[in-house]
């Protein structure tokens, strides 16, 4: 029996209430599947332990996580305290500290669900998206100059590293190879307008394309490509795209699967030499906090991915399986149309995990 050591982050909001979902799941799964236990440790770091704290977590937090073998992220925000607060103070030290260089997004359309995409079905939606998670525009890098004159500016650079920008490209052909529906990695440019970091993100692809003869490789200019997310969805087997590029595709990829409420995603540091983190693309979600409505799809298929990521590709089947039967039988939640709660929700995965 293997024993994996999650450190379990609620955070804010529904956070509270999906995570403890996805756990109940998590821990069903690994009594059927009798090979693995997890073990928890909870971690109140959030918003309102910022606002007690003047941090989102202590200062030796990011060495308290170093050891587990991965963590479980609900969600963090709180009305009042700004975004930049906890994306800077908690998601983003994480993802860097931990090498976490890889976002990996499924776009997948579960078989109960509606995409707003009229007449496309599962068959038609199911890729995976690979976001660059460390660097890129998100660089923390620029500055601010004669605020409140007319002369006033801002300037935010972009770092693409070749260390970087190969590393992302070659987990994209690897996963194609590996996992694509269809052996086709897409890449997201905007080499047009973009005239030195983009040209140099085109190159690598191509150079790193050769290295992979049997995996399809083609790029568009990310307008184009998020119309084709639209109108041609089953083109793609993986997408690669910088961090701001992916974050957005990613989100119009969620909502062609039908909801927030159910898309999931990892933070991954593919190597294995520090914890991956894996959460729900929605956040905190303050409008319905409280309520007992949030749908947990989203956080119980992260924890899924989390299963895979430990080597039990076998238990996330059976999760996404039971998932796919629960929205099948007419088990929904508001954000579907339906009616169920967190906890029938749940109850509805939970009561189809065994086939
Ligand atoms: P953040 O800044 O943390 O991303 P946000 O306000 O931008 O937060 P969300 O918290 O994801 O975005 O909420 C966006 C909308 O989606 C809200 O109306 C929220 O109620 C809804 N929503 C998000 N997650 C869920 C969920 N799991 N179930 C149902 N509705 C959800
Ligand atoms: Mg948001």
């Amino acid at each position: 029996m293997r024993e994996h050591a999650v450190a379990v982050v609620a955070g804010d909001g529904i956070g509270l209430e999906v995570v403890p979902a996805a756990r109940q799941v998590l821990d069903r799964v690994a009594e059927i599947h009798g090979g693995f236990r997890l073990t928890y440790r909870e971690f109140p770091w959030s918003c309102r332990y910022y606002l007690e704290h003047g941090a989102m977590m202590p200062e030796d937090g990011l060495e308290t996580l170093r050891p587990f073998d991965a963590i479980f992220l609900g969600a963090v925000g709180f009305p009042g305290v700004p975004d930049h607060v906890s994306l800077w103070g908690l998601l983003l030290p994480i993802r860097r500290e931990f090498r976490q260089y890889v976002n990996l997004r499924p776009i997948k359309l579960l078989r109960g669900i509606a995409s707003p995409l009229r007449d496309r079905g599962p068959e038609e939606i199911d890729f995976l998206c690979v976001r660059e998670n460390n660097e890129g525009e998100y660089s923390n890098m620029g500055g601010r100059l004669y605020r409140g004159t007319p002369q006033e500016l801002a300037v935010q650079n972009t770092v693409f590293t070749r260390f970087g920008v190969e590393r992302i490209l070659h987990y994209a052909f690897r996963l194609a190879r590996e996992r694509g529906r269809i052996k086709r990695v897409t890449a997201a440019t905007k080499s047009n307008g973009i005239n030195y970091t983009m040209p140099f993100w085109d190159e690598v692809f191509e150079e790193v394309a050769t290295q992979y003869p049997d995996v399809e490789h083609d790029r568009f200019h990310v307008d184009a490509l998020a119309a084709r997310f639209v109108t041609d969805p089953a083109h793609f087997g993986v997408v690669v795209a910088s961090n701001l590029f992916g974050d957005i595709l990613t989100d119009l990829g969620a909502a062609i699967a039908g909801s927030i409420g159910v898309a999931p995603s990892a933070n991954l540091n593919p190597e294995g030499t520090y914890p991956s983190m894996f959460e729900p693309v929605h956040g905190s979600a303050p409008d319905i906090a409280g309520r007992g409505v949030a749908n947990p799809i989203a956080q119980v298929w992260s924890g899924a991915m989390m299963l895979d990521h430990l080597g039990y590709p076998e238990a996330h089947g059976l999760i996404v399986g039971a998932i796919e039967r629960a929205l099948l039988d007419g088990i929904r939640t508001r954000d579907l149309g339906g009616a169920a709660g967190t906890v029938e929700m749940t109850q509805a995965i939970l009561d189809r995990l065994e086939g």
